[in-house]
């Protein structure tokens, strides 16, 4: 995603006065949400001392590629981006999850600005600053009180924690990212507050590893209010709660505490969703993984949180091709997600990625047109699930927040819709829709991930 003033929808609200001749730098955001809150990071501090986005690289002071470096396809993507940056600009300084390892970026283009990992925001000011000085006025040039959003106005993700103390096999993110890290839990509610006050309708709280927040920090309270909050996963869950918007819980890892969230869901407090990536379903490749459960436990978790929380909505993520995934591995995922019904699936082609420690298992790899049709068989049969599930929401009356308004149409999400990753509900209304209007719709339709209805 490339930004700038007019295609990010950021809240720019101040209107005010800036120097004329502000530098102008080119930014590239890619990669998961977490990169999209750091983007959203490095561009408040531009603003802040009065630098603008460009439209184009072709005359910027300077381009900005944000990175991410999960998978290989990621970071052939990011290649491409500085690649494109190099050859219209020149003047490249990269930031994120690949810069972490900037040996394969040094050798393609050595030219770079500056290269440096996620997080790093004070060495990529820096190199911002050595391209072109800021225009800093820090009276005329304030930032609006809720930051820079890169996302619409009406919701925004809160980043809880980086880092994570897990090791799952197939994942590099502890190298790139290091262990866990949590912030205070006044300072996220601070920020949640500010939001809220700034319009915002719906908080995606987004981490490495939402449930183990708090667990660096042993837990430690901060005030907030006038009142201690303990830095832990549903003490702050609750908390956000108390703020009377949405309240999203995104990369939910399934420790065992994560039962008493489901509590809160089932008052209202946040919504009843979940997005908790199980990964697979063999308790083989599980292990084989370094992820917890297997697919009993699992399964029987899962009904009682059905049975507290009726409405609860589950999303998860699932990785086919793993090495050593043999056809019985396949069908017991297969049948897991027919018995777990899990609302919303994503899949993936298991990667290679180099560093992972799932390359050093000794495990035979899993041919790629195997993978290939795991994959495609796996999505069927998700898709089959999702339309089964959505079809009796036929004929009831849903909470919807509108994303896109029209005067007699929108295209909204209900509190089991995630944005970008879910379904939608396309809606017609009587009345003129705002962005942001949470609104009643009778559902008249369905297909395999979308409702169709009324607002009423
Ligand atoms: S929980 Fe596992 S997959 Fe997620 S970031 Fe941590 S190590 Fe990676």
């Amino acid at each position: 995603m490339m930004l700038d003033e007019t295609s990010a929808p950021m809240t720019t609200s101040g209107g005010l006065a800036r120097a004329t001749q502000a530098p102008k730098i080119s930014f590239v955001s890619l990669g998961c949400p977490k990169a999209l809150v750091d983007s959203e990071r490095i561009i408040g501090q531009l603003r802040a001392e009065g630098y603008e986005l460009a439209k184009t690289h072709r005359g910027a002071a300077a381009v900005i590629v944000n990175t991410c470096g999960f998978l290989d396809s990621a970071k052939a993507e990011s290649l491409a981006a500085i690649g494109a940056a190099a050859a219209e600009n020149g003047k490249v300084i990269v930031t994120g999850c690949m810069g972490a390892e900037p040996t394969a970026i040094l050798e393609k283009f050595p030219d770079l600005r500056w290269i440096s990992g996620p997080q790093d925001f004070g060495s990529v000011m820096r190199a911002v600053h050595e391209a072109a000085p800021p225009p800093h006025d820090p009276f005329l040039d304030l930032l609006p009180p809720q930051g820079i959003k890169l996302t619409p106005r009406h919701y925004a993700y809160v980043k809880i924690s980086e880092g994570c103390n897990n090791r799952c096999t197939f994942c590099i993110i502890p190298k790139l990212r290091g262990e866990l890290v949590s912030r205070e839990a006044a300072d996220v509610l601070r920020e949640a507050e500010k939001l809220v006050a700034g319009g915002v309708k719906e908080l995606l709280i987004i981490s490495q590893d939402t449930s183990a927040y708090g667990l660096d920090l042993q837990y430690a309270e901060s005030s907030f209010r006038g009142h201690t909050v303990k830095a832990k996963f549903f003490d702050l869950a609750r908390e956000l709660g108390q703020f009377g918007v949405w309240v999203r819980l995104h990369y939910v890892y399934p420790y065992p505490h994560v039962d008493e969230v489901i509590e809160l869901m089932a008052e209202g407090k946040i919504l009843p969703y979940l997005d908790i990536p199980f990964q697979h379903a063999s308790p083989r490749i599980l292990h084989a993984m370094r992820r917890p459960g297997g697919a009993g436990k699992m399964l029987e978790r899962i009904s009682k949180w059905r049975a507290a929380c009726p409405g609860l909505t589950l999303r998860s993520t699932f990785i086919v091709g793993f090495p050593g995934e043999s056809e019985e591995d396949f069908a017991l995922l297969l049948d897991w997600l027919q018995d777990a019904k899990i609302d919303r699936a994503g899949a993936f082609k298991y990667e290679p990625v180099a560093g992972a420690a799932a390359n050093d298992l000794g495990l035979p790899p899993v041919a790629p047109e195997v993978a290939e049709t795991r994959y495609k068989c796996l999505m069927e049969h998700c898709q089959k699930i999702s339309a089964r599930k959505l079809k009796e929401k036929t004929g009831k009356r849903m909470a919807v927040i509108v994303d896109h308004a029209g005067t007699r149409a929108g295209i909204g999400r209900t509190a089991g819709d995630a944005p970008e990753i879910d379904g939608k509900v396309h809606l017609v209304s009587r009345r003129p829709l705002r962005q942001g209007d949470i609104v009643t719709v009778k559902i008249e339709r369905s297909d395999a991930y979308d409702l169709h209805g009324t607002a009423i």
